[in-house]
């Protein structure tokens, strides 16, 4: 794993932290997290802080029989939670909250040709957005494009640049609606990137408009 050089935003973990992320969204952030000490310890940090705010916001005195309702509810919480469906440990380029979602290495996923240089897998993530695992071949580029919501990107092999700067294994492109981009795969190997965004993407030119029902973005 190269150096990681961009993290996720306050507001980006903020809303992490608070459960207040869609599923698409939360599942790259557990990705970043998982290879980003940098980011575990903030994130850390604001749930510390979070809860400090909540016991000032709801001074109540909890009986004893109240305290163990509750904490029996939370257990129940925990014990729902859905198993994960790989049970062998995933490959150095596959985040560990990713491995349940495609189960296979990357180089054997179904990936669906979109354009030339350009393939792409579904993730199965429940809720408004769209996830998504993005395959771009050496030297070339998304079309550029604004966002009418919020935009994660991580990559998981390979690099590209943008207008915001250069990101390699591991980086994460926390862009928002205010950001017009255009990513450039500038990796001698194929660039592979898990994304999520949260509304559609908006893109700036003709032919990303038509291309834009095929990606399902
Ligand atoms: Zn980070």
């Amino acid at each position: 794993m190269t150096t990681i050089r961009h993290h996720l935003d306050d507001a980006t973990l903020v809303s992490y932290t608070s459960g207040a992320l869609t599923n698409s969204m939360a599942l790259v952030v557990a990705c970043h997290l998982s290879v980003c000490g940098e980011c575990r310890k903030r994130c850390g940090e604001m749930e510390v802080l979070g809860g400090e705010m909540l016991e000032r916001l709801q001074p109540v005195d909890l009986s004893d029989a109240a305290l163990q309702n509750l904490l029996d509810a939370l257990d129940g919480e925990e014990a729902s939670e859905p198993t994960p469906k790989a049970p062998s440990p995933p490959p150095a380029d596959v985040p560990a909250p990713l491995w349940p979602y495609i189960d296979k290495p990357l180089d054997e996923l179904a990936w669906k040709s979109l354009a030339p240089g350009f393939a792409y897998v579904d993730l199965p993530c429940q809720g408004t957005g769209a996830s998504k695992l993005l395959r771009i071949a050496p030297g070339k580029s998304v079309l550029p494009h604004t966002h009418t919501g919020n935009e994660l990107t991580m990559v998981l092999r390979g690099s590209f640049v943008d207008e915001v700067g250069r990101f390699a294994s591991g980086d994460i492109a926390d862009i928002d609606d205010a950001i017009e981009h255009q990513p450039l795969v500038d990796s001698p190997e194929t660039c592979i990137c898990l994304i999520a965004t949260d509304g559609p993407l908006r893109f700036t030119s003709l032919l990303g408009r038509i291309v834009q029902p095929l990606t399902g973005f």
